[in-house]
This record gives structure tokens, C-alpha cells and sequence, in this order.
């Protein structure tokens, strides 16, 4: 059974979608088999791996509304082993279409289980909206990913998320899979300052790898390529490869 983890923070551009394309793609690259779900309307995720939302049949629109199955809407991506289930803008639509429904919040959790013998890992690039669709994602997700950017780590934003978390009650069972922190430049104090300060707050809960500020994690998407194929020997590329590891070895 593929474990499901989301990959989630309300704040917009802290590097969640650069997480779920290059810690999916080194995954893949260590022989998991992997899909990633992607679940923001801007559809960042697909269009970083090439896939354009436009010209995808079916995405996470039409399955979460009954219109598809997650088998029927995966499309291969350039990377081996790495299945991407599309977003579209419509799915800014679905939160209305699901919100009569009597079990709203698990739509997504009944779609992914068709789906979730066939892979090792199952990641969801959630939007910084904590609406309906996010809540979906953290209630079908075994775990979730905080990326916190080095340069504002707002405590502040990080906790309501996981009080809504906790407090939703929807998903008792759903673990920190752990912080990471990204955009790391090491040139800076406050860089340091946040790490030691995020260690002190959830300890053994932030991922000892960080992601470091790398131009070519920013160049890649444009592409439609992930960093390693991009450029497998930048620093984004190896942090995430490292990242990748510990949380295979953290599941081993
Ligand atoms: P989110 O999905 O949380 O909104 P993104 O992953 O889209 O955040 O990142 C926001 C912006 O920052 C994007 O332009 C992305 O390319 C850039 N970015 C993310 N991580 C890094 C990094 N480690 N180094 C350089 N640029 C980064
Ligand atoms: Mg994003």
C-alpha cells in the first residue's frame, strides 16, 4: 500500500509545488514507483512537468466529481516511475460541486484508494487555500509535508494549519511527515536563526536535509522539466535527492 502524503502550508510561494516535482522525481529516480496529485487550480505542478492542463482528458477536476477514475487520469510524465494525475482551473468549481455532498471531505480519500496498491508514494501538491480541496487532501493524506521558507517562517501561519488539522477530527491518524526548509541561503544569519528556531519548536519533526536557494530550482519549471533533468548536478538537485532518502529511510 503507497503511502499518501500531502504536501501543504496556507502560505503561497514557500515552495510547496518545487517540493511535490523534485521530491516526486527523486523518488522515481530511487526506483519507487510514484504518482503525484495535483491539487492547486494554478496547476503549477503539472505544467513544472511538462504536461499542459489544457490538453489533459481527464484531471482531478473531473475525478473528484465523479466524472473519472484516478487510473483513467494519470499521464506518464518525462520522468520513469512518475505518474501525474493534472490539474485544471475548474477545479476552483469542484469545491462548490462537492460541498452539498454528505462526505465532502473524503472524495478524494475514496478516489485514491483505487489507486494506492499501485504505487509506493502518492504525493499531493495542495494549493495555499485551506479550503475544501486542501481539506480533502489532508484527510486522505497518512502524512503531511510542511515546506517553511527560510526567510519568513511565520510560526503564526504554520500553527492555524495544524490546528485546523487537528482540530478537523476528519483524519485523527495524520502524522507530520516533517518541516522542511527551503529556500535556504546559508550566507544569511537569519537563514541559521530559523532553522535552530523551527529545531526548538518541532525538534525531531524538521527534516535534517534543507533545500537550498538554487536558480535553477526557479529555471526548471519554465521548461517543463524537474531540476534533475534540468540540471542533475545543481544544488536543488541534490538536496532533493537527499531529501528523497531520509524519508525513505524515516518509512524503511
Ligand atoms: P508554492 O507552491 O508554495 O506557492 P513554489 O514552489 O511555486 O511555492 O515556489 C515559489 C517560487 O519560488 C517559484 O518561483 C519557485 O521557482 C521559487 N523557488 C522555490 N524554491 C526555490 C529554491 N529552493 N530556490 C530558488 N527558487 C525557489
Ligand atoms: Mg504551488
Amino acid at each position: 500500500m503507497g503511502k499518501i502524503i500531502a504536501i501543504a502550508n496556507q502560505k503561497g510561494g514557500v515552495g510547496k509545488t518545487t517540493t511535490s516535482i523534485n521530491l516526486a522525481t527523486s523518488l522515481a529516480v530511487l526506483d519507487k514507483k510514484v504518482l503525484l496529485i495535483d491539487a492547486d487550480p494554478q496547476a503549477n505542478a503539472s505544467s513544472g512537468l511538462g504536461v499542459d492542463p489544457q490538453q489533459v482528458k481527464s484531471s482531478i477536476y473531473e475525478c473528484l466529481v465523479g466524472q473519472s477514475s484516478i487510473k483513467e487520469s494519470v499521464v506518464e510524465t518525462c520522468v520513469e516511475g512518475l505518474g501525474l494525475v493534472a490539474s485544471h482551473i475548474d477545479l476552483v468549481g469542484a469545491e462548490l460541486e462537492l460541498m452539498n455532498l454528505k462526505n465532502r471531505e473524503r472524495v478524494l480519500s475514496h478516489v485514491l484508494s483505487e489507486a494506492r496498491g499501485d504505487y509506493d508514494y502518492i504525493l499531493i501538491d495542495c494549493s495555499p487555500s485551506l479550503g475544501l480541496i486542501t481539506v480533502n487532501a489532508l484527510t486522505a493524506a497518512d502524512s503531511v509535508i510542511i515546506p517553511v521558507q527560510a526567510e519568513y517562517f511565520a510560526l503564526e501561519g504554520i500553527s492555524k494549519l495544524l490546528i485546523k488539522i487537528i482540530k478537523s477530527k476528519l483524519n485523527p491518524q495524520l502524522e507530520i511527515e516533517g518541516f522542511l526548509l527551503t529556500m535556504y541561503d546559508s550566507r544569511l544569519r537569519l537563514a541559521n536563526q530559523i532553522y535552530e528556531e523551527l529545531k526548538g519548536h518541532f525538534g525531531n519533526l524538521v527534516f535534517n536535509t534543507v533545500i537550498q536557494r538554487n536558480i535553477r530550482l526557479s529555471e526548471a519549471p519554465s521548461h517543463g522539466l524537474p531540476a534533475l533533468l534540468y540540471d542533475c548536478e545543481s544544488r536543488g538537485s541534490v538536496n532533493h535527492m537527499e531529501l528523497a532518502k531520509e524519508l525513505i529511510m524515516k518509512n524503511r
